[in-house]
């Protein structure tokens, strides 16, 4: 009786060997494809949203639509375009081949499509569908993943805040060689955030934040030096440190050495300098540097008074997100 059953076992076994391959080829039929033209996924043998033949694809080098491997207006293969179309810069442009390398499990367009779930870009916003992105993307190992992650537990803005499991995400994003990983792992130590405070720590992480190229460790790192966390308080190592940050392209450095040269503190005073630190800050988008231009302007601080530029740098600051420029505006209005 066994021996029977384990017979018909056996041959359910084989059967469904055999015939597995012709299955899998009748599923593609039903499987589920994501067209190149608009994104949209589909089953059927035309796009469910712009009725275009599966398979159609728009070169993203001539534009032409093809059918075939290979661009017949310019020659660019298919994979060639869907590469150059996910990185075309564009969010929009980018979306149908985004979608589509993320579909088939590539981990840089998992982490791309993640941000269109979380910003509710062409899909309404949607946490969970970005985190499940994440997490395949994470699967990988793909070091840029933990990271978003990491931020995305720390800040608990969309899920629940688990600064724990951020902090699990930030070392293995800075075992993945992500840079910026070190800053808040640096952070965490120095506040004691799920860990026990350890200034020495800190200041090792930062360091080697800084050393992996992540410019906002240095200014993290100087900031230790100028006030003592970790090391012994050195004003001229911290400037220096603060000089290094802001080289190597930190806004936040940028800032703070603006304010520095403006007020004279650690340095001599020097307007002039002051103004193009904030300059270049401002330019990378640091809405505090803005501020501080449009009262230079207004003030002639470091450059020749021009309320016209002056009202320029706080509205650049007003739509950067400072509630105070709007209240400078309208005192300048009223003048
Ligand atoms: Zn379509
Ligand atoms: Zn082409």
């Amino acid at each position: 009786m066994i021996q029977k059953l384990l017979a018909c076992l056996l041959a359910a076994a084989l059967t469904a060997c055999l015939f597995l391959p012709a299955c899998a080829e009748e599923e593609k039929e039903d499987e589920p494809w994501i067209c190149l033209v608009c994104g949209s996924e589909s089953t059927g043998k035309t796009c469910e949203s712009c009725s275009v033949l599966k398979g159609i694809w728009p070169c993203a080098g001539c534009g032409r639509n093809n059918i075939r491997t290979v661009c017949g207006g310019c020659g660019l293969s298919r994979d060639e375009s869907v590469e150059k179309q996910a990185l075309s810069g564009n969010l929009l442009t980018a979306f149908p081949a985004v979608r589509a390398l993320a579909s088939e499990g590539r981990p840089d367009a998992l982490c791309a499509l993640s941000d269109y779930y979380m910003n509710g870009i062409v899909f309404p916003r949607d946490v969970q569908a970005a985190l499940v992105c994440l997490m395949k993307a994470g699967d990988a190992d793909y070091a840029p993943a933990f990271l978003k992650l990491g931020k995305i537990y720390d800040l608990g803005q969309a899920v629940e805040q688990d600064q724990y499991l951020a902090m699990n995400y930030f070392r293995m994003a800075a075992e993945g060689g992500m840079a910026e990983a070190y800053w808040y792992i640096g952070t965490y130590y120095e506040e004691g955030l799920v860990i026990s405070r350890d200034d020495a720590k800190a200041v090792e992480t930062f360091r080697l934040g800084g050393e992996n190229g992540d410019p906002d460790c240095w200014m993290s790192l100087a900031y230790c030096y100028s006030v003592g966390i970790g090391v012994e308080r050195d004003p001229s190592s911290a400037l220096s440190l603060y000089e290094k940050a802001a080289e190597e392209g930190s806004a936040l450095a940028m800032d703070y050495l603006g304010y520095l040269y403006m007020s004279g503190t650690m340095m001599p005073q020097d307007s002039e300098k002051a103004v193009e630190w904030y300059t270049r800050a401002a330019e990378k988008g640091n809405a505090r540097s803005m501020m501080a231009l449009g009262y230079a302007f207004r003030t002639g601080q470091g450059v020749p008074a021009d309320p016209e530029e002056a009202v320029c740098w706080y509205e650049k600051a007003a739509l950067a997100g400072r509630a105070d420029a709007l209240d400078v505006l309208e005192q300048l209005g009223n003048q």
